[in-house]
């Protein structure tokens, strides 16, 4: 499968750790006039004149959230970069800086870092972001990463979770279901491998969903399409757990309820062939599937105009008064409660 075939295994003891660090980061440039100074020194230095920064960091481990066997490095680092970048744009801020930390086990060459650079470098040119800094251990056993990323924004430009009122339409990027179903060729791929190393897997029928998986975009493109739009959400999130416990995040905190559609909830065809493949419920994909990372929000009905004609936005609800809860409405026209889970087929 997609496993490291690099002809070249340099060992890390060969470089040492100053000799690897210079050897990974030499290609990045710094493009940001908030970055002062950047990777080399104790600390890097910014300034960002008065806006106010948001911070957010992330910890990924080996087996626990990728595995290497169908995972190509490269995919990684652009993957580890995309889904901190994701946090920064659903506060509603530009994403400017991020700090990569790593620690590798004796398992991993050179070229194995090199990849997992690459793919930091072309999220780091994707999202127009500058690598600053991070720190390099060994481990003894596995690959852990840490990628800590930081934006910036106006005070008055930052989307909380807390803020939906009542009546409020809830909005959701993009398509939803795709990075789990990908997931699951994966592993079934994986399966049929290890019992036929010989057989080549035909990927293709399922590239969308695949690439949804390996490779996640953060909606850069929206924090943008705000601004020109002059919309401000009233509360946001990105969608890293599912739709579904996403909905409860900002349903808690901003203390509404929320009526979902279940026929307005966007699927991509892949998505729902895909389903009925793996005999699955989409609709329960898209609630309860993750790694779609993909924002959810509300916006004042009065800023409907404004989005309706973006296909990029799907209205897939609106909020209610707290007391009545977090619900689905079925295609079916049965209301039923939203659990973090998914829905509860239980409760009416
Ligand atoms: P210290 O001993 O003070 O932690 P390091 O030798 O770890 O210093 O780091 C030296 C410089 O290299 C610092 O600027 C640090 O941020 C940067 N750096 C270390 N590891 C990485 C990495 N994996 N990716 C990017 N920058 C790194
Ligand atoms: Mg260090």
């Amino acid at each position: 499968m997609l496993e490291d075939k690099s002809p070249q295994r340099t060992a890390l003891e060969n470089l040492g750790e100053f000799g690897l660090i210079k050897h990974l980061t030499q290609h990045f440039e710094l493009n940001h006039e908030s970055t002062i100074l950047g990777i080399g020194d104790d600390a890097a230095v910014l300034d960002f004149k008065g806006k106010k920064t948001v911070v957010s960091t992330d910890l990924l481990i080996e087996g626990v959230h990728f595995d290497l066997s169908y995972m190509p490095l490269k995919h990684l680092g652009y993957k580890s970069v995309m889904v901190n970048l994701s946090d920064i744009y659903a506060m509603n801020a530009q994403a400017t800086q991020i700090t990569v930390s790593i620690a590798v086990s004796n398992r991993f060459p050179l070229e194995a870092l090199e990849e997992f650079y690459a793919g930091v470098a072309l999220a780091c040119k994707t999202c127009h972001v500058d690598l600053i800094g991070g720190d390099t251990t060994s481990s003894t056993k596995g690959m852990l990463i840490s990628v800590t990323a930081i934006g910036i924004a106006e005070e008055n430009e930052i989307v909380l979770r807390k803020g939906a009122k009542p009546n409020d339409l809830l909005v959701v990027t993009g398509d939803l279901g795709g990075a789990y179903l990908g997931l699951q060729i994966l592993e079934r791929e994986k399966e049929v491998f290890k019992v036929n190393p010989n057989s080549q897997p035909d990927l293709e029928p399922y590239s969308y969903i695949v690439e949804r998986q390996l490779k996640p975009e953060a909606r850069k493109d929206m924090v943008e399409l705000f601004e020109k739009l002059g919309v401000k959400p009233t509360s946001m999130i990105d969608i890293s757990d599912g739709l579904s416990s996403e909905i409860l995040h900002l349903c808690n905190e901003s203390e509404v309820g929320c009526n979902l559609f279940e026929d307005k909830i966007p699927l991509d065809p892949t998505v729902i062939s895909t389903a009925e493949e793996f005999k699955m419920d989409s609709t329960t994909i898209a609630l309860s599937g993750g790694e779609d990372y993909e924002l959810l929000f509300t916006i004042d009905q009065e800023d409907y105009p404004k989005i309706k004609a973006n296909p990029n936005l799907t209205v897939i609800g609106h909020m209610t008064d707290k007391k009545e809860g977090a619900h689905l409405i079925t295609r079916a026209e049965t209301k039923i409660a939203l659990t973090a889970q998914g829905w509860n087929s239980f409760e009416g």
